[in-house]
């Protein structure tokens, strides 16, 4: 499988090299030449396989030329053995017609985990192929973080540098972060905000010198091998509901447009789904641009869904590019055109393409409220404020009652103890696997948050390309 750019001038990359490069070099993103396509029969013959198979047969056509079946079973095996539940992501039924998909089963009970701890094993495998190493630097606001620190903790030939603004995540959120001991996992608490301590990740990577010294690289949801490794849920979930045969819809919380532009992959390659059901909180952004094909920037609003309080979604333009017709240096004027006045049209193909398949909702606190007491009070379910939003938008788009709705569960609630109890009564425990996590010791470097505080505390520990 070859692997083009959304703004058409860099090189065609192969799997490996798009899973280590991340960004394309002319500022876009890597998406598939072609979509491979599964036949009803072959989608048939998923049901009753085991999640490792699904995700072997369903990622096979990605990887070909990089990784054989065997080595992709492998790396499955390992990442998904890591999950607390055998079936790694159940569905859970909440009336006749709505499902939830709980992604939340891995180490840091987040969806991220699905995709990051295969990216760990990736990561290695093509490292110690190459004898190359990496560093991963990054900010984050809470889930990313500890999930991408999980993922590579220990592993040979990465490093990982990861910026939080102190004081501004949740005391569950730093302890995931900062209680994993291993020698290559850095923790540091910058003095400022997360936009403050992106802007400092970002400095150093347009440090062009310091970049290709230590080898910096990113894991945030631009990585194509990230959204491959969630096509494999949405298959999974609807041959459990009856597809081919029947049509599935799937309601997604929002934030990046990650999540969702891989149940979108998932029905180009054939999957019959319904409707992808945007859901974003009152960061709208996407709602609008789907709605009115207004995609303009707004304040971020800070609410109690903080991985959904984004207003400019980086995934989308893999969906612009592919929805309207795939011609990527029209695209890159057009993305240009946003970067420069922060607003732009979608244009009609753009939103005929995006039309056929998506419907959108915002969902605001009160709605996001009454869904959580909704899943409580109908089927003893405690939801996470996330799912919550996913899970109103899917009940607002009053589908025909013959289509399974299912919305994707992408936290575990009891990594928003405050917000669920404050909506449900109900404080969720921690599940016992992280159970300890408030007696296990941390350990954090607190720096200023200057670019020359920071780049020297990563010179020194990082390892320098040979
Ligand atoms: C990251 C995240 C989202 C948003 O997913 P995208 O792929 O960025 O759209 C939703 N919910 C939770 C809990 C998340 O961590």
């Amino acid at each position: 499988m070859q692997y083009q750019s959304t703004r058409g001038s860099a090189p065609t990359l192969g799997f490996e090299d798009v899973t280590l490069a991340g960004l394309a070099s002319d500022g876009g993103l890597y998406i598939p030449e072609s979509w491979p396509a599964f036949t009803p029969d072959q989608i048939r013959a998923l049901a009753g396989l085991s999640y490792v198979e699904t995700a072997v047969r369903v990622m096979a056509p990605f990887v070909a030329g990089s990784l054989s079946e065997e080595e992709l079973r492998e790396l499955c095996t390992a990442a998904y053995g890591r999950f607390s539940h055998g079936a790694v992501t159940p569905l859970v039924q909440l009336d006749h017609q709505h499902w939830l998909l709980e992604l939340f089963h891995g180490p840091t009970l987040a969806f991220k985990d699905v995709a990051l701890q295969l990216l760990g094993q990736l990561f290695e495998r093509f490292l110690s192929r190459r004898d190359d190493h990496l560093t991963i630097v990054g900010a984050t606001s809470g889930d990313t973080g500890s999930a991408a620190i999980d993922a590579v903790a220990g592993r040979a030939k990465i490093d990982i540098f990861m910026l939080h603004p102190d004081g501004r995540v949740s005391d569950v959120q730093r302890r995931q972060m900062t209680t994993v001991r291993a020698p290559n996992v850095y923790n540091i608490a910058i003095d400022g905000s997360f936009d403050e301590a992106q802007a400092l990740v970002k400095a150093m990577f347009n440090d062009a010198a310091f970049s290709r010294r230590f080898n910096l690289s990113a894991v945030n949801s631009i990585n194509w091998a990230r959204l491959m490794a969630q096509v494999v849920y949405y298959f999974y979930a609807a041959v459990r509901l009856g597809a081919p045969e029947r049509q599935v819809a799937f309601s997604v919380p929002t934030g990046n447009f990650g999540d969702v532009f891989a149940g979108y992959v998932a029905a180009k390659m054939g999957l019959p789904v319904a409707k992808l059901i945007v859901a974003t909180n009152v960061n709208d952004i996407l709602h609008r641009a789907l709605s009115e094909g207004d995609y303009s920037q707004g304040q971020v609003v800070a609410t109690a869904t903080p991985s959904m309080d984004i207003q400019v979604s980086s995934n989308f333009e893999r969906l612009l590019f592919d929805a309207g017709g795939r011609d990527g240096l029209a695209l890159a004027d057009q993305m240009r055109g946003f970067e420069a006045s922060r607003a732009m049209r979608l244009t009609n193909a753009q939103r005929e393409g995006a039309a056929h398949l998506f419907g959108s909702a915002r969902i605001d606190a009160d709605g996001m409220t009454m869904a959580m007491r909704w899943a409580y009070d109908g089927a003893g379910q405690i939801v996470d404020p996330h799912s919550a939003i996913g899970l109103a938008a899917a009940r607002e788009a009053a589908l025909d009652p013959s289509i399974p709705v299912v919305t994707l569960a992408t936290a575990h609630p009891a990594k928003f103890r405050d917000a669920v109890e404050r909506a449900t009564g109900t404080r969720p425990p921690l599940p016992a696997r992280v159970g300890d996590l408030f007696a296990r010791e941390e350990s954090y470097a607190k720096l200023p948050g200057t670019f020359d505080a920071v780049t020297a505390y990563v010179a020194e520990r990082a390892t320098p390309r040979a």
